[in-house]
């Protein structure tokens, strides 16, 4: 049921969540849309509608039933959703983003109502553009895709991992105000590895193993092909692929497409802004440090390349500047007489005597700043942290390591065993800490501080590539952001409150970079902040639709 201009009418209108009003439709519109009889007769406000949705919203017993709650939400009535999520970013991100989100996907398949988002499976090889032509939005900006094999710190969930491209566009609109009809879920169902799965009468993914090789490649280029060509501007963002497809497929198309990946080039953009600030607070310089990551995936070596690329910005080489930079992996020091290192980490392999762990690798090589990215709890002991504290009067101790419990250690563990002196930040939230009777406010190096910001840059210009110039440029602006009583309270990060705002700011330095290397498709606007923010979605009705 539609009118003569596309406009869907009726019980279609009700049943569109980027057109739907609900009870906040108007007389007027009730009439024009022919859906009197078919609501409730009160006319009520948004601010009233948000009201009903947050007291209901708080009587769910769970964070899985919040996040279903939600996701209902989003289907029902998308502007009612941002609106709820924008005034609620701290409260609810944690919901739909990290960690409700990864125990969503464990459990995707059971908790199934609707499909969000678009599948694409190895069956579908010779014929995904096909696939594509049945997404139903034409101005597609924002694509994010997974092939589920690494979801979050979860492993293969397979399809299941569905919603982590949906969490992650959902923060795009709330964050940085991409519209949602501009974005795009997508899961490449290649299989799975994983056992409970490939028994589970209930999964709704292809129940076969993962396609690898050549197969696996040509899906993904008739994927790129695909989608770039319906969408010719599209940004497609890469997210929780493996580390043996991560590398690989980053380093393939980053110069070909518009496209990044978060696990890498987004962490390491949070966690450079991170060390930007911390060094507001220690006063040496960037290419002065010497950082120790423990764990040398995706998160570990996409940081450390990137503050390579920041060092060589303040003058060293690129062998001086990798050398500042070392890893600890499972079975000790990175380093060049190892004979079991994967290709990605061997631009770290440098010449050192081989050290069996982190904290005999601390002792050796005395960094400045040590980087959890192992994924596992409890690595940054009493005994290491102390040293940390004996050789440097603020030392940087970041604990990035999701979910909480995956945390090298705790916010309350850093300030104490540094007796107050460490400069923490970690990758999940963490209450503030009362130690000596002050007041410490550990930041959280949230990607979602970067990428819709990036994203928001990107697309308003248009721009061909995403280069690191354009991660770096986000790292400062972040850091630039965090005010002095931020930093006066340990804290290396702006508060998400305003994350609004850090998004359009970093939405204009990364446009700056795209028209400073030429990569933008748009003839610079004058005022380019303004342009920027007058590209973002604002959560109200439109009643003139
Ligand atoms: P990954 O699987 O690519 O890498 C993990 C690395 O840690 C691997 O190299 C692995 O060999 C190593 N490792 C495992 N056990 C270890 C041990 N006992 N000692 C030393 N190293 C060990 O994962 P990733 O994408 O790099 O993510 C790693 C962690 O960082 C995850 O917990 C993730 O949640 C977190 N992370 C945080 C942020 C953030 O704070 N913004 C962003 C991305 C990832």
């Amino acid at each position: 049921m539609s009118d003569t201009d596309n406009q869907p009418i009726g019980v279609d209108l009700l049943h569109n969540p980027l057109l739907n009003h609900g009870t906040a439709f108007t007389e007027e519109e009730r009439e024009q849309f022919k859906l009197r009889g078919l609501l409730p007769p009160r006319v009520f406000s948004q601010e009233r509608q948000v009201q009903r949705s947050l007291e209901n919203y708080r009587k769910k017993p769970s964070d899985m039933e919040k996040y279903i709650y939600l996701i209902g939400l989003e289907d029902r009535n998308e502007t009612l959703f941002y609106r709820l999520v924008m005034d609620n970013l701290e409260d609810m991100m944690p919901i739909i983003y990290t960690p409700t989100v990864g125990k969503a996907c464990q459990e995707y398949a059971h908790i199934f109502r609707r499909p969000r988002g678009l599948y694409i499976s190895a069956e579908d090889k010779g014929r995904v553009a096909e696939v594509v032509a049945n997404w139903p939005h034409d101005d597609v900006e924002v694509i994010v895709v997974t092939d589920g094999e690494r979801i979050l710190g979860l492993g293969d969930l397979g399809v299941n991992g569905m919603g982590i491209p949906v969490g992650k566009l959902s923060l795009y609109t709330a964050c940085a105000g991409i519209h949602p009809a501009r974005t795009l879920p997508i899961t490449l169902d290649v299989g799975t590895e994983n056992e409970k799965l490939l028994n589970d009468p209930l999964y709704i993914g292809l129940p076969q193993r993962r396609l690898r090789g050549a197969e696996y490649d040509a899906l993904i280029d008739e994927f790129m092909t695909a989608v770039t060509e319906r969408y010719p501007n599209v940004m497609v963002q890469f997210e929780d692929f493996a580390n043996l497809n991560a590398f690989r497929l980053l380093n393939k198309y980053r110069n070909a497409y518009c496209t990044f990946n978060d696990d890498i080039q987004g962490t390491a953009a949070v966690t450079l802004a991170g060390i930007y600030s911390s060094l507001r607070l220690t006063g040496g310089k960037l290419s002065e440090q010497k950082l120790l990551f423990l764990g040398a995936g995706e998160a570990g070596i996409g940081i450390a390349d990137l503050i390579v690329s920041a060092m060589m910005d303040e003058g060293l080489s690129e062998a001086e500047a990798k050398h500042r930079c070392w890893f600890v992996d499972s079975r000790g020091l990175v380093e060049s007489t190892r004979t079991d290192l994967a290709e990605h980490k061997l631009p770290y392999a440098h010449e050192f005597a081989a050290q069996p762990d982190l904290l005999s690798a601390v002792k050796a090589l005395q960094p400045t700043g040590i980087i959890g990215v192992s994924g596992r709890g409890q690595m940054f002991t009493q005994p290491i942290v102390e040293k940390m504290a004996e050789l440097n009067e603020r030392p940087i101790v970041f604990a990035l390591s999701n979910p909480t419990s995956n945390s090298e250690c705790t916010a309350e563990e850093a300030y104490t065993w540094s007796d107050g002196r460490a400069i923490f930040a970690s990758g999940s939230p963490f209450d503030p800490v009362e130690y000596k009777g002050k007041t410490y406010v550990p930041g959280q190096g949230n990607n979602s501080y970067i990428f819709p910001g990036v994203g928001l840059g990107v697309v308003a210009v248009k721009a061909r590539h995403v280069p690191d110039e354009m991660f770096m440029a986000a790292a400062r602006t972040l850091a630039q952001l965090v005010t002095e009583e931020d930093l006066a309270k340990g804290r290396v990060y702006p508060s998400l409150k305003r994350i609004r705002e850090v998004s359009g700011a970093i939405g204009t330095a990364v446009a700056e970079v795209a028209f400073a290397k030429n990569l933008a498709s748009v003839a610079r606007p004058n005022d380019l902040p303004a342009y920027i923010e007058g590209q973002m979605f604002q959560p109200v009705y439109q009643h003139d639709s």
